[in-house]
């Protein structure tokens, strides 16, 4: 409760405000369920129809205008039958099945008393109503399926720049693909919060000598010492951001390279070259997209474990780092 969410109607309902009771609502694994929650209800806050600000104003200001006011209000009339409107939902769960918590899809099956469950859930519960045990039978919702065909939900991840619209359904695949899901700044000292190309010029703009410029494709060679627990790479062309992360273990240094990027994006494939004396160790892997680094719990990714008498008398090892194209 206490979640607010803005919808967009498709196509304007006809009635005007409404308001629902459903069973009383606690997240839990579908093993928690007890009878006896089914039963105990309580009010689900009223979803609220605003028009738009121009039309609100037309109604208000032709108090006194005779004949006017019936065509603005008819224009209004038409507005609402027609056109889509804007709803903020207190409770956006109203649209979860009250069983399993996923989003409503279509079908969606209701008891006698009203009580909707989603088309899974209905099969598992052999068509007994989860609230009141009436049968739910193959009764469709229809008006709870209007519902969902018709409302549309902006991305969680609007405020970063994702100007996608999508069913209510449909939000929870869409963020797990989003390009604009968002990352941290990977310097520990620094809050900065965005999508990656956010993030990407934030780090040019604010950080650059913090970073190694690579170009994709073409060998980069560092020198790493072994105080250093990583070294922050930007691609000079786009601004792509890695990190080489330097791990000391009991039986040497293991050094991976890992992108920050959305889990959407896939890995790119690198190689890193460390030679000792006469000795080379070559390792080829491929990056895996982090959005929040933290260096005190790097995430458990292969990685070339290097003896620590590779990093000679001054504690350091001269390495050569290429992260090939994503493109290729
Ligand atoms: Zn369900
Ligand atoms: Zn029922
Ligand atoms: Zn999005
Ligand atoms: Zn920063």
């Amino acid at each position: 409760m206490g979640k607010t969410e803005r919808f967009g109607f498709v196509h304007g309902g006809g009635g005007g405000a409404s308001s629902s009771r459903f069973p009383k609502r606690r997240r839990s694994s579908r093993r928690d369920l007890d009878e006896s929650e089914f039963f105990e209800e309580e009010e689900v806050p009223t979803v609220e129809r605003q028009a738009p600000e121009q039309e609100t104003r037309a109604t208000d200001s032709g108090g006194g205008g005779g004949g006017g006011k019936g065509n603005r209000t008819g224009d209004l009339l038409k507005h609402f039958n027609n056109g889509p409107v804007t709803v903020t939902l207190n409770d956006p769960e109203v649209l979860d099945c009250p069983v399993c918590y996923e989003p409503l899809n279509i079908p969606v099956y209701q008891c006698g008393n009203g009580h909707v469950v989603c088309h899974r859930c209905c099969c598992d519960l052999m068509n007994k109503c989860p609230s009141c045990r009436l049968p739910n039978g193959h009764s469709r919702s229809t008006a709870m399926e209007k519902v969902i065909e018709s409302i549309q939900v902006a991305c969680e991840n609007a405020d970063y720049g994702c100007k996608e619209k999508m069913s209510y359904s449909e939000k929870y695949d869409h963020g797990r693909a989003c390009h604009y899901t968002p990352c941290s700044c990977p310097l520990a000292a620094c809050n900065f919060v965005g999508s990656f190309h956010q993030i990407y010029q934030h780090f040019r703009g604010v950080h650059k000598h913090a970073a190694e410029e690579f170009v994709y494709d073409k060998v980069l060679r560092i020198t790493l010492s072994v105080h250093h627990d990583l070294i922050i790479l930007q691609e000079e062309k786009n601004g792509d951001l890695f990190i080489l992360n330097n791990s000391t273990e009991p039986d040497g240094y293991r050094i991976s390279v890992n992108c920050i990027a959305p889990s959407c994006k896939g890995g790119v494939v690198y190689s890193i070259v460390a030679k000792s004396g006469g000795a080379v160790y070559e390792f080829n892997s491929c990056t895996k997209s982090i959005q929040n680094w933290d260096e005190n719990n790097p995430p458990s990714v292969a990685s070339l474990l290097v003896p620590s008498d590779f990093f000679g008398s001054y504690g350091q090892l001269h390495l050569g780092v290429r992260i090939q194209h994503p493109r290729k």
